[in-house]
């Protein structure tokens, strides 16, 4: 794992119209354009410095599927990746319902692929902040949500905010960093 160790692989999950995509676009460019190509798997690429290392960044952003009530649909990126951004939209309680699913289903499908239980590199995000005045998920639930699962989580509005979208993407790299590490 050595030579690459500069290789940081990352995909994004959740709910179709959650912002997956968004989120992803805001982070990699800063900017917010409001509609996204939802038909197709798309791969990005980005170099970039953290804690005075270059990285190649490559992520994963699948095009848009239905609620995950099966397997399928994680099996590809779950042996790909090296940590995965789990979003839902805090005003459709169904995103955060199956927000939780891809985080149980991520956990089993790594203790059956890598026979260990440590913990996947993950971390959820509540996108759509703007939209709190028709929220259906407290901000409460989903710290909770990833206090159970031992993640990073935050609050984001990929429409009106880069920082905080910004900051997320970092710890999770971070973490990806340290768990590379002790393979
Ligand atoms: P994906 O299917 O999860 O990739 O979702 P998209 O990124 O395509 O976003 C779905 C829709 O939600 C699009 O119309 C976006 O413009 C909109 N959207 C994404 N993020 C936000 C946000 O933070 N606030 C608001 N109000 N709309 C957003
Ligand atoms: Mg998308």
């Amino acid at each position: 794992r050595c030579a690459d160790m500069n290789d940081i692989k990352l995909a994004l999950l959740g709910s179709r119209g959650a912002g997956k995509s968004a989120v992803l676009v805001r982070f990699l460019t800063k900017r917010f354009i409001g509609e996204y190509a939802s038909n197709t798997n798309s791969l990005y690429r980005k170099r970039l410095s953290i804690d005075g290392r270059q990285l190649n960044l490559e992520v994963f952003d699948p095009c848009s599927q239905q609620n995950v009530e099966s397997r399928c649909i994680l099996e590809e990126p779950v042996d790909w990746a090296d940590g995965f951004v789990v979003v839902y939209d805090i005003s459709d309680r169904l995103s955060f319902l199956n927000a939780k699913n891809v985080l149980c289903q991520i956990k089993e499908a790594r203790m059956e692929s890598c026979k260990s239980e440590a913990d996947v590199p993950v971390c959820l995000v509540g996108n759509k902040q703007d939209l709190c005045h028709v929220r259906q998920v407290s901000e409460d639930e989903g710290r909770s949500l990833a206090q159970e699962h031992k993640c990073p989580f935050q609050e984001v509005s990929a429409a009106e905010d880069h920082q905080e979208i910004s900051g997320l993407f970092t710890k999770l790299i971070r973490g990806v960093m340290e768990h590379l590490k002790h393979r």
